[in-house]
């Protein structure tokens, strides 16, 4: 949805604040006032939507400075966070080299960074309670503003954070620049809009069988990889006996098991613990299980996970992993592949693509 800005603005005095306390709007000369909004109901006043643009340019001048600098992806990526409190701060992606555990992306980086600067201010007088809820993140990458194309997705390890509780909420904003039409547009979403089984939460106590939903895009799933309903019971039965028998997570006190349909044999794996917070995702060891026997080509039709949602913590840290999700989601599934999830009162048979957001592709190239 596009819409319009509100007609009852003061346009020249809102230009002329722009000049004054805009400057990398003026020397983008970007006509905010004019720039259309691309959200999903989010009510964004003019003086904010100028205030996030900025804070867009200035991530876009770090993004640039980080190719510059020589960051080894040859990506440059950048991010600006708020906080509750209208704190900011900045974010490059930060790679040491290319896996994982060496890198971290622009937003998270960021969000360190704020978590970091509050966390100093507290510190001067430790006085009342400690508060840190992000409510904007904003995205660019190195691009020239021209050449954007479609917006910039979070990628699966950072939505792996923000689909936490702690610091993010369902209303954490999330923008970045999108072309419509040719028009350089700032689009708004909200988390709940890129994770919409955020408030989804699993249920680990009971097996209902009675009671399970399909989504559409779920049943043309099922239509093309041939699956029946008694397939998807299979499936989460598998998922939920191997919960019971197996638990290799007395450390975290989390026990997460994940169930796959490789052509009709059903490969099932448990959340395995070194420590507390270093353990094997079910999921990625249940499709290492299938490759290994059955080899690289294999095609994954359906995922089943049951466990439980938090740590004794209290701190919902989910059954299904998106990292996992999004990592096999580039080999051995896609965005068709069906998704079952134990929910407290039914089961709902979804698809990954309506789980996680499409990956964005602009300028993305694996290697
Ligand atoms: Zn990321």
């Amino acid at each position: 949805m596009t819409i319009n800005l509100k007609e009852n603005q003061n346009i020249s005095s809102l230009n002329q604040k722009s000049n004054n306390n805009f400057p990398l709007i003026q020397q983008y000369g970007i006509d905010v006032l004019n720039m259309p909004i691309v959200c999903d109901d989010v009510d964004l006043p003019i003086n904010k939507k100028y205030l996030i643009v900025e804070k867009m340019l200035e991530a876009h001048k770090l993004a640039l400075a980080n190719i510059e600098a020589g960051n080894i992806t040859n990506r440059g990526f950048g991010a600006n966070v708020c906080d509750e409190n209208n704190n900011w701060a900045l974010g490059a992606n930060f790679n040491n080299t290319r896996n994982d555990i060496s890198s971290i992306c622009a937003e998270r980086s960021a969000i360190v960074s704020l978590y970091n600067k509050a966390l100093y201010q507290y510190s001067l007088n430790r006085t009342g309670e400690f508060k840190f809820k992000i409510k904007y993140i904003c995205m660019v990458q190195s691009i020239d503003l021209n050449e954007t194309k479609e917006s910039i997705i979070p990628c699966e390890d950072c939505l792996s954070w923000f689909n936490t509780n702690r610091y993010f909420d369902n209303e954490t904003l999330i923008f970045s620049f999108e072309k419509k039409d040719n028009i350089l547009c700032l689009k708004a979403s909200k988390l709940l809009s890129l994770l919409p089984y955020k408030n989804h939460l699993c249920d680990n106590k009971n097996l209902n069988l009675s009671k399970i939903e399909y989504t559409k895009k779920a049943l043309c799933a099922m239509e093309y990889f041939n699956i029946s309903q008694y397939d998807i019971e299979n499936l989460i039965k598998s998922a939920y006996e191997n919960y019971g028998k197996k638990n290799f997570s007395n450390i975290s006190t989390q026990n997460v098991s994940a169930s796959i349909l490789v052509d009709n044999d059903i490969y099932s794996a448990s959340k395995i613990d070194w420590t507390k917070r270093w353990f094997l995702e079910p999921l990625e060891l249940a499709c290492a299980n299938a490759i290994e026997q059955k080899g690289e080509g294999i095609r994954i039709k359906a995922i089943s996970c049951f466990g439980d949602e938090t740590t004794k913590t209290g701190y919902k840290d989910g059954v299904v992993s998106i990292k996992s999700l999004g990592r096999i989601r580039q080999k051995y599934a896609n965005c068709d592949t069906l998704l079952i999830l134990n929910l407290k009162n039914n089961i709902i048979v979804t698809t990954i693509g309506e789980y996680l957001p499409q990956k964005f592709i602009q300028g993305y190239k694996i290697v």
